[in-house]
């Protein structure tokens, strides 16, 4: 993996300066985190509401970094200081990457992004962070598809080390360069990878959930099936792992499994996990999931 990334670093542009499109649970984690690895970076939202929680998250993450004497609390006051809060694009022409991390819904999605190619140089780069959307199909809006490809992070963006850089059909090298070497100026283990269904980390995770839920179709108890799975070495079961992730989140990607491999991934019984998402019980989100929480 390193070899391979180190060869596309050659091609990558400058990425001196970045934006963020969306400052909710992922567009604020990303902020952080390209804040405090240094690049500084835009928040672009359409409400205020979404900036301060965006906002608020990154203080609360450098608070807990400084109380555990991680950090000096002067350089928390210069990280945040690297994340600017907007709602409009005013900034934007001096950008090098834009990530993309609004609702994921196709049709917005394509607007969002057309509507940022024209504000940004000729030679900024767009990304999405889509978990589901093609990449291939998000291109179809844009004037320049060679500059946009998928940056897929995993939630929380802090803790998590991998990024799946996605190449749509028009994608350059020079664009999954450049993706490449932002990923990794934050801190993240990048992967390049071509746009397909789930990817590459969704088409192994799905269907393990697959395989859980069918255990507990057969009878088994979900938590007897997190120990096992904590004890086989994995930092959570799958259940436990569903709730992080939130059962609406998981429900829709794995439609998308679905729908992209028919033969492999659809089943005609309903499961605990829809179950789950018929009752509302959307995981951690909701406080209540697989595991009820305070
Ligand atoms: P979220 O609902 O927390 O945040 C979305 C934000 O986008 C909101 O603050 C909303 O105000 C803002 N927004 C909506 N339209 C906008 C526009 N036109 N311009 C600017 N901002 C706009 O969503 P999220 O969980 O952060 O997910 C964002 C993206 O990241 C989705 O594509 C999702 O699939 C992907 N993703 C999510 C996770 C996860 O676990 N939450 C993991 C990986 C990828």
């Amino acid at each position: 993996l390193k070899k391979k990334t180190k060869a596309l670093t050659k091609k990558a542009g400058k990425v001196e300066k970045a934006a963020v499109l969306g400052a909710g649970i992922m567009g604020g984690g990303i902020a952080y985190q390209s804040a405090y690895k240094g690049t500084p970076i835009l928040m672009k939202d359409i409400a205020q509401d979404g900036l301060n929680l965006g906002l608020t998250e990154a203080s609360k993450l450098l608070s807990k970094r400084v109380a555990r004497g991680r950090m000096d609390p002067l350089k928390m006051g210069e990280v945040l200081n690297h994340i600017v809060p907007t709602l409009s694009y005013s900034e934007f022409g001096d950008i090098d990457v834009v990530v993309e991390a609004v609702v994921e819904n196709v049709n917005v999605k394509k607007a969002v992004l057309a509507e940022a190619e024209g504000q940004v140089s000729e030679n900024a780069v767009l990304a999405s962070n889509t978990s589901t959307i093609s990449i291939t199909e998000l291109a179809k809006g844009l004037k320049r598809p060679e500059k946009f490809c998928g940056m897929h992070f995993f939630n929380p963006v802090h803790a998590m080390p991998l990024v799946e850089v996605i190449r749509g059909e028009k994608t350059s090298e020079e664009t999954v360069a450049t993706v490449v070497a932002y990923a990794k100026k934050m801190g993240k283990v990048p992967i390049v990878v071509n746009d397909c269904p789930g990817f590459l980390v969704n088409r192994v995770l799905f269907p393990y959930f697959g395989g859980f839920a069918s255990l507990v179709k057969d009878g088994a108890d979900f938590q007897q099936v997190d120990k096992v799975m904590e004890k086989f070495g994995w930092p959570m079961g799958p259940a436990y792992l569903l709730d992080v992730v939130g059962i609406d989140t998981g429900c829709h990607a794995e439609q998308v499994m679905a729908d992209g491999f028919p033969d492999r991934m659809s089943r005609d019984w309903k499961s605990a996990i829809d179950v789950m998402f018929e009752n509302g019980r959307f995981g951690q989100k909701t406080n209540v999931g697989f595991y009820k929480y305070e």
